[in-house]
């Protein structure tokens, strides 16, 4: 089995600051590190594998040659190999423009080694679209499954995988024919400790990089801005929330507070 885990470099938005001025992302106030939801994509791919006991794990990333750094932290994970696409004509890309240009890079691989499996990450953390995903499995015209909690089953000679994915009312089991792609929820696996070996082969290992040449059938007025038809209409922190009351003290004396305030408020609720 051949699965290809796409992988995304985002900014850490737990320590990310907003610039006051413009609104937008100061992305040199954090660093950089892998997409978190994509790191359990890879790790799912690893537990796919050990279950199979053979398969070839590849990772794909668009963006610019730092993002050789998430290729590398996959290989740690288990990953076999990585390609990055990197290139100016990707730059200023929307998910439109993003799920055209890695559905033409998937395409490349498939053709050395077809593809079965094809994970994703349920959204990147900066973006938070969650659009990616399902725009690549339109593209490539095969079957999309978001939000995958697990993979129960997977039977290689009838060619379906059992996926278990998160509804709002509680879970839904969804059988699909390979190929196919998924997109996983955190709760799906823990990341494992890595290896030593595999920490020096990450240490060793140059991702393969193509850009837009090395990619065939390419209409490069999807690619890019120019493919880009999401126009940012306006861009704004939302505004701290004002009011309220502070409990102080702890949970015994918060929970005594709070009762004297709803207890002083009673003949509110009673109206209503
Ligand atoms: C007009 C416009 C211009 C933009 N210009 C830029 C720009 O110049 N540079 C820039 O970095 N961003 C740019 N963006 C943001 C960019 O469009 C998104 O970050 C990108 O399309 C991914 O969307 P998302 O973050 O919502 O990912 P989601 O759809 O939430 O991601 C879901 C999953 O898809 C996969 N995935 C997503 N992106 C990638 C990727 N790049 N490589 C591999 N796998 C991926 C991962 O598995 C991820 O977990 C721009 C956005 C707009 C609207």
């Amino acid at each position: 089995m051949h699965i290809v885990v796409c992988v995304k470099q985002v900014p850490d938005t737990k320590i990310i600051k907003i610039n006051p001025k413009t609104n937008t992302l100061d992305r040199r106030s954090a660093p950089a590190i892998l997409n978190p939801y994509d790191a359990h994509a890879v790790q799912e791919a690893v537990k796919i594998k050990k279950m199979l006991g053979k398969g070839i794990i590849s990772v794909l990333s668009m963006g610019p040659p730092q993002a050789t750094a998430v290729i590398k932290k996959s290989i740690e994970i288990g990953a076999d190999r990585g390609f990055l696409i990197s290139d100016r004509a990707f730059a200023g890309a929307d998910t439109l423009a993003t799920s055209y240009a890695l559905s033409k890079a998937l395409e490349r691989i498939s053709k050395e080694n077809p593809v079965d499996l094809i994970i994703c990450g349920k959204h990147a953390i900066d973006g938070d679209t969650g659009q990616v995903g399902p725009g690549i499995a339109r593209r490539l015209d095969i079957p999309p499954v978001t939000n995958v909690i697990e993979v129960s089953e997977l039977n290689e000679n009838e060619s379906t995988v059992l996926l278990k994915r998160k509804i709002t009312s509680g879970y839904e089991m969804i059988q699909a024919q390979v190929p196919c792609l998924m997109t996983v929820e955190k709760e799906i696996n823990s990341i494992e400790y890595s290896p030593m070996p595999n920490m020096i082969k990450a240490a060793r290992y140059e991702p393969v990089i193509w850009s837009v040449n090395d990619l065939e059938d390419v209409d490069r007025t999807q690619l890019g801005l120019k493919g880009s038809p999401t126009i940012v209409g306006k861009m704004f922190t939302p505004p701290k929330p004002e009011g309220g009351i502070r409990l102080e003290g702890n949970a015994d004396e918060q929970v005594k507070q709070l009762m004297d305030l709803l207890s002083d408020k009673k003949e509110l609720f009673a109206a209503q």
